[in-house]
């Protein structure tokens, strides 16, 4: 990865802090875990043009970045608020995993961390899209979910969207 452009890490580090007040999470209060992120981001910005996530292996970026689910704010932190770079957190520095299934790697890792602010985030939060990312989350790793799981999970999770 290149080394971002000081005015690319300050714009970066402008959308977190305005991201996080829209979602109701805060930036990472671990200064050094937000900025590494931070620099990631800027860093692909310099690089592709668009915040990449950067705490993903990715075959081929630029074909990553025409699929959209990992620019900054990712499909998983618009749907169930789950940043799993920590960029995003809970005033303790805690990734939200609350609106994830319990197989989700989020929920084996932190357990259940609740949201302190369910009135804000989650924007794509839609049964249809809820799906969709589990979907596709169970196919990249080869679980064995069924269908029916991932759509009863979906409904009922879209239903907790303030
Ligand atoms: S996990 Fe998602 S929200 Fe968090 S830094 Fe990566 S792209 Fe952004």
């Amino acid at each position: 990865m290149i080394e971002a452009k000081p005015e690319t890490i300050e714009k970066m580090r402008r959308f977190a802090e305005t991201f996080a007040e829209r979602s109701g999470t805060v930036v990472n209060p671990n200064k050094e875990a937000a900025e590494a992120v931070i620099k990631g981001l800027a860093a692909h910005v310099d690089e592709l043009g668009k915040p990449l996530c950067p705490c993903n292996f990715y075959p081929d970026k630029y074909e990553e970045v025409k699929r959209r689910r990992w620019i900054c704010a990712c499909d998983e932190m618009q749907v169930f608020k789950y940043c799993h770079c920590l960029l995003f957190t809970t005033p303790e520095g805690l990734p939200i995993t609350e609106y994830l299934p319990e197989w989700h790697e989020g929920r084996q890792i932190y357990g259940l961390v609740k949201d302190p602010n369910p009135d804000k985030g989650r924007a794509l939060s839609k049964p249809e899209k809820i799906y969709e990312v589990l979907k596709e989350y169970v196919e990249e790793r080869g679980l064995d979910i069924p269908d029916e799981e991932i759509w009863k999970f979906a409904y009922e999770t879209a239903k907790k969207k303030k």
